[in-house]
C-alpha cells in the first residue's frame, strides 16, 4: 500500500466521523417518519410528500454507510486505496477528499461522465 500509517489513521478517523454523522441522520429520519400524519388534509399531503423525500434521503444515507463500512474493512485488510476497476492505486488527494472512494478518478469519470 502506498499510503502512510499517518494517512491511514487520518482516513479512518474521517470515515468513522462520517459514519457517526450518517447514523445520526438515519435515526433522525426514522424519528420524523414515525410521527403520525396530521389530521388536516393539506398537511397530510405535505407530509406524504416529505416522506418520499425522507425515504430517498434515507436510502442515500444507507448506501453511503455501506460504502464507508466497506472502506473501513479495506483499511483493515490492506486493500484500501486500490481502484476496484483497474487495480491501480487511487491518489491520496482523492482518498482524502472522498475516503469511501472505490475507484480512481479515471475509472470514476468513466462510470459517471460529467
Ligand atoms: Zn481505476
Amino acid at each position: 500500500m502506498q499510503i502512510s500509517k499517518k494517512e491511514q489513521d487520518d482516513i479512518r478517523d474521517q470515515l468513522l466521523a462520517e459514519k457517526a454523522e450518517l447514523n445520526k441522520r438515519v435515526s433522525s429520519i426514522h424519528l420524523h417518519a414515525k410521527n403520525p400524519l396530521d389530521a388536516d388534509s393539506a398537511e397530510q399531503a405535505a407530509q406524504i410528500g416529505n416522506l418520499a423525500v425522507v425515504s430517498a434521503l434515507e436510502s442515500e444515507a444507507v448506501t453511503e454507510l455501506s460504502h464507508i463500512n466497506a472502506a473501513l474493512q479495506r483499511l483493515e485488510s490492506g486493500d484500501y486505496g486500490i481502484c476496484a476497476s483497474c487495480g491501480e492505486p487511487i491518489s491520496i488527494g482523492r482518498l482524502m477528499a472522498r475516503p469511501a472512494s472505490t475507484e480512481c478518478l479515471d475509472c470514476a469519470e468513466l462510470d459517471n461522465p460529467g
